[in-house]
């Protein structure tokens, strides 16, 4: 058989969240295969399914071992797999489900945030020359020990993209609720406008301070391997989406003549640290052996020490509190998130932060901490503040 065009195409909880919008995804899938393409659809778990597994979980006890927690979260994306399967194989298509350890993605040891070290997908080849639409379970792979792993909240975005890399797939497409990405998230700024296109570089600092809509380690794979990504909305044929151009910042400063934010972006969950620690280096040791945590922003002083953490991945907080608090005196808190304006260059003119402060005081917000990036400028707000917080700095996109 000749070779067709290969897409990716990746389907989010919420487009799998009933047997409908399965059955919907499947004549989706089956009309893009008439189209003349090779498709692989990678799937999640359906709706909440991964947090309410983790919740069964820890009804048993708060700390599960993180071996069978992957066993137990890897089950949701196999549920949807099979499910999508047999509707494919319903309407008269033919079809065959595997496993992120069927499909090739092996990863290293580390449980419920394993990284992907080398993707080998004989299988899906094979199957997809036998002309079948191959459905690959998300968020998992095996590691080199043979044991299941999980890649992370999110992380069915990076088996997609993975797996358009390894296949070298002419696209791969992510369906979300959402119809693309927006210039803060829809569901927190309501003026938030989509973004026709932006680069992988642009996508990489919104998704690294919290945007959601796309996996960070995903679009940080794409940009590496140039590989085209769309992100669109599910259940919509108009949807156009957006456009991820595998490149880097494009220069602004020719284009505009005051730098603007791009967008607007607040991570899931966050923890803000702020602590006076007897000995920064030896801090600094405990958060690197820290698990399922991602530094966000940090500055370190002789004596002090403040951060704020991405702990979306994090299984046991309160032994993170433990860990980062052991001989420190200071304050830890989850009650609060970030809220970054992403732009080229923006943390390079004092100016800029000012004027964003003075926004957030004119709302009556008053930040517990400021973290400036070449690219990105944070304030640290409680969590009743962040839509005021975001509404405000995203006014500076367009005025
Ligand atoms: P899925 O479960 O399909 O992977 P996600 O929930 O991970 O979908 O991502 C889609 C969600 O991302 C949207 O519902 C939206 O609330 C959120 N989001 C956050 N920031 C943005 C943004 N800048 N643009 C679009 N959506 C965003
Ligand atoms: N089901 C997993 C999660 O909820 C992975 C994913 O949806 O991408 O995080
Ligand atoms: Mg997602």
């Amino acid at each position: 058989m000749t070779q067709r065009p290969i897409i990716i195409q990746k389907y989010g909880g919420s487009s799998v969240a009933t047997l409908e919008k399965l059955e919907a995804v499947a004549q989706r899938v089956v009309q893009k295969q008439s189209e003349g393409f090779g498709v692989v659809v990678v799937v999640s778990a359906m709706g909440n399914a991964t947090d309410e597994l983790l919740r069964r979980a820890r009804q048993i006890t708060p700390e599960p071992p993180a071996r069978e927690l992957d066993m137990l979260l890897s089950t949701g994306e196999r549920t949807t797999m099979a499910l999508l399967s047999i509707a494919i194989q319903k309407h008269g298509a033919m079809s065959i489900s595997f496993t992120g350890s069927q499909s090739g993605i092996v990863t290293n040891d580390s449980h419920a945030h394993a990284r992907i070290i080398s993707v080998r997908p004989f299988r899906i080849q094979d199957e997809l020359e036998r002309g079948k639409i191959v459905i690959v379970a998300g968020f998992q792979g095996t590691s080199y020990k043979n044991e299941i792993t999980t890649l992370g909240r999110g992380g069915s975005d990076m088996t997609a993209i993975a797996l358009a890399g390894a296949l070298s797939a002419q696209a791969c497409e992510i369906y979300s609720d959402v119809d693309g990405v927006y210039s803060a998230d829809p569901k927190v700024v309501l003026s938030a406008q989509k973004l026709e296109q932006l680069s992988s570089a642009e996508m990489l600092e919104m998704a690294q301070h919290g945007a959601k809509v796309l996996h960070d380690e995903a679009i940080s794979y794409a940009h590496r391997h140039q590989i085209a990504l769309y992100a669109k909305k599910s259940h919509d044929p108009a949807s156009t989406g957006t456009f991820i151009r595998p490149d880097g910042w494009p220069d602004y400063a020719l284009q505009q003549a005051e730098l603007r934010p791009l967008a607007i972006v607040t991570a899931k969950k966050t923890m803000y640290v702020s602590l006076d620690v007897p000995s920064p280096a030896s801090w600094l040791g405990t958060l690197q052996k820290t698990d399922g945590i991602k530094l966000m922003d940090m500055s370190l002083s002789h004596s002090h020490a403040e951060a704020l953490l991405d702990i979306w991945n994090c299984t046991d907080e309160d032994a993170l509190r433990a860990a980062l608090g052991n001989g420190a005196s200071g304050i830890l808190r989850a009650d609060v998130k970030n809220v970054t304006a992403v732009g080229h260059d923006l943390g390079r003119f004092p100016a800029i932060p000012a004027k964003y402060q003075a926004l957030l005081a004119e709302k009556n917000i008053t930040p517990l901490a400021m973290f400036i990036q070449p690219n990105a400028v944070t304030f640290v707000v409680r969590d009743v503040d962040v839509a005021a917080a975001s509404d405000a700095l995203h006014a500076c996109i367009k005025n």
